[in-house]
């Protein structure tokens, strides 16, 4: 019987959550024995344009030669999903949207025009159907061994968007907001990475991008009542996931208030 088929896609990005996938280790053998990856350039197989069952996208659409590439992407492939901060709302790359981009090239670069870059970073889905979004800068890697798992079982993926709070009370950590003032977005944030910062002893600051339902506003005002000036509180959700809708909003409500 033919093996269900998989396609690892880079885009722009740091290529941390593929390192994610391929530190996984063991569960990663395990999975090269229940699927076919044809195509994951930083693993050793190269086959871009294979038509496959999975296809599993790490970046964000930077170029106009991404769309492209992208179009055929989704036209090869059954079920797709993103992988990372990047893929899901154009990562840390998509802090250029606020700016003028072409202004930084020619300050930047000795010959501007040989670079191919779009004036914004944006999300896959802002360009085709995605089928699962899993977020996170970089994403666990369990989290994609636990999606296709699932549709190799023939049911779709559960998304995991809960608060890191949650987490941590499933975890009992001690929270850090409330014991050491630490300016900790896990009210907002959506989990999947097992309240990770929380439980050595820092904040968590928001990679996982928002949570369902996130009161944003809420937040900046706990925020600042640990004592961040204003610009600090818009920065926390100006980061890692600046262009993800909640984040975004309140972020500028902050900085057009300021
Ligand atoms: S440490 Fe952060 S994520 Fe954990 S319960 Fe406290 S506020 Fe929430
Ligand atoms: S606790 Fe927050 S910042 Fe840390 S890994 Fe989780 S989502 Fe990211």
């Amino acid at each position: 019987m033919n093996k269900p088929t998989v396609a690892v896609h880079k885009f722009s990005s740091c290529d941390g959550c593929q390192l994610a996938l391929l530190n996984l280790g063991e569960p990663l053998l395990v999975l090269t024995d229940l699927v076919d990856i044809l195509h994951f350039a930083e693993a050793g197989p190269l086959d871009e344009n294979a038509k496959v069952d999975i296809a599993i996208i790490e970046g964000s659409v930077s170029t106009s030669h991404d769309i492209d590439r992208l179009t055929k992407i989704r036209d090869n492939s059954t079920y797709l999903m993103t992988i990372g901060a990047c893929a899901t709302s154009g990562g840390l790359q998509a802090l250029r949207n606020m700016a003028d981009t072409q202004q930084w090239i020619a300050d930047i670069y000795a010959n501007p025009a040989v670079i191919d870059s779009l004036d914004n970073s944006t999300a896959i889905k802002d360009h085709v159907k995605v089928d699962l979004e899993l977020w996170g800068c970089p994403i666990n890697g369990r989290q994609i061994v636990m999606a296709i798992r699932a549709l190799l079982f023939g049911v779709l993926p559960v998304e995991e968007h809960d608060k890191v709070c949650m987490e941590c009370k499933r975890q009992q950590t001690v929270c850090v907001m409330v014991t050491k003032n630490e300016p900790c977005m896990g009210p907002v944030t959506r989990t999947g990475c097992g309240a990770l910062c929380p439980s050595v002893g820092r904040d968590c600051y928001g990679c996982y991008g928002p949570a369902e339902n996130p009161n944003t506003q809420a937040m900046a005002n706990r925020l600042q009542g640990l004592g961040l000036i204003k610009d600090e509180v818009a920065r926390r959700f100006l980061f890692i996931n600046s262009a993800a809708d909640a984040f975004h909003q309140q972020g500028l409500r902050i900085k057009e208030a300021e």
